[in-house]
């Protein structure tokens, strides 16, 4: 059985079984918070359960280091759908340690993409074309920095509600402690 097939199969005896009722809930978010964190899979049940959180308390976004890389990004715009549309009245932006997208530096994955048949010249077009892969390629030197400049970016994105507190948060990823780098009350 490949990887699709186990999960179909999951997925048949979770409706059927009427698993999902345990998981039932509205779409505004219940604690009325927004977390944007990083897509690290040691997070994923981590957060809920080191923060005493369950299914329909937040708006999660998630990605390669919880970063907001462009203010008009499907991130940023995903903040503003829900603070204006979902009921989010608080934004969390929680990084971690040990952060694999922190770490990461362009030219091993930039080699790695070659490996695999991306020829240089797709990226010197990409470079040329005023997308500067290698500089977009580039993880963080301080989690808590990361952090603090995500928050500035929401706090002074020309259409956020300025009544709505923006925190900065840092998860550590074994012990689901967490440090706070901002708090915004
Ligand atoms: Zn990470």
């Amino acid at each position: 059985m490949n990887l699709l097939e186990t999960l179909l199969k999951n997925n048949e005896e979770f409706v059927s079984n009427k698993d999902y009722l345990n998981y039932q809930t509205s779409k505004t978010p219940d604690k009325k918070v927004l977390i944007v964190s990083c897509m690290d899979s040691r997070l994923t049940e981590l957060t809920y359960k080191a923060l005493g959180l369950k299914n329909g308390d937040i708006k999660q976004v998630k990605n390669a280091g919880a970063m907001i890389t462009h203010p008009y990004g499907s991130t940023m715009r995903s903040i503003l759908v829900a603070v204006y549309m979902l009921g989010v009245e608080e934004v969390i932006i929680m990084g971690h340690t040990d952060c694999g997208f922190g770490a990461l530096k362009p030219e091993p994955i930039l080699s790695e993409m070659k490996s695999r048949g991306i020829s240089d010249d797709v990226i010197n077009t990409l470079m040329h074309s005023g997308i500067d892969v290698v500089d977009w390629l580039q993880g963080f030197e301080s989690v808590e920095e990361s952090v603090n400049e995500n928050v500035k970016v929401v706090k002074q994105h020309p259409l956020m509600d300025k009544k709505v507190p923006v925190h900065g948060l840092v998860m550590n990823p074994d012990t689901g402690a967490v440090e706070v780098v901002h708090k915004d009350y």
